[in-house]
């Protein structure tokens, strides 16, 4: 992908970037950062908060219309302690992905008009090295709307330019 023209600050940026996401799940960045360590364990996959608050990070894939590239948000979301478990002891088992989806609220504040924090989603576990998918089960909101119909690039522009400069 190459670059664009961003009609927000007028200048050339010389990549599009194709996936974008936070490195911590929200509440992560709510406790003081004095008690990050001793409170939380966070790593590129997983995040426990408390040991009680267990979260793994995921793709939502936004499929771009007309192209076969897909937008991608790095986003976290909830899991119980069950299913983080249960996900965890599969971490490194082949054919992992037949197992069944799990129920988690999503953990990321994308910028969407309406919030996208707690959204219902479903966790699909993927092939070994590859990390789970984030379906979004709310329906009525614009990110599921956006999962199932496809974005233009026009689109990706728009969230690129918001996500660069706020
Ligand atoms: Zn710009």
């Amino acid at each position: 992908m190459n670059g664009f023209n961003c009609r927000t600050c007028g200048e050339y940026h010389s990549e599009m970037p194709m996936c974008l996401g936070a490195d911590a799940p929200a509440l992560w960045y709510t406790l003081p950062e004095a008690e990050r360590a001793s409170r939380a364990l966070l790593s590129s996959d997983q995040c426990v908060i408390d040991n009680e608050h267990f979260f793994v990070r995921g793709r939502i894939l936004l499929p771009i219309v007309e192209s076969d590239d897909s937008f991608i948000w790095l986003a976290w979301v909830s899991l119980s302690a069950k299913n983080f478990k249960r996900m965890s002891e599969l971490w490194d088992t082949d054919g992992r992905e037949a197992e069944h989806p799990y129920f988690g609220w999503l953990q990321s504040a994308l910028p969407y008009a309406e919030s996208t924090l707690s959204l219902k989603t479903a966790v699909h576990t993927m092939p070994l090295g590859e990390r789970p998918e984030i379906e979004i089960k709310s329906e009525e909101h614009q990110l599921a709307t956006e999962q199932i119909r496809g974005i233009s690039m026009a689109r990706v522009q728009e969230i690129v330019e918001r996500a660069l400069h706020g």
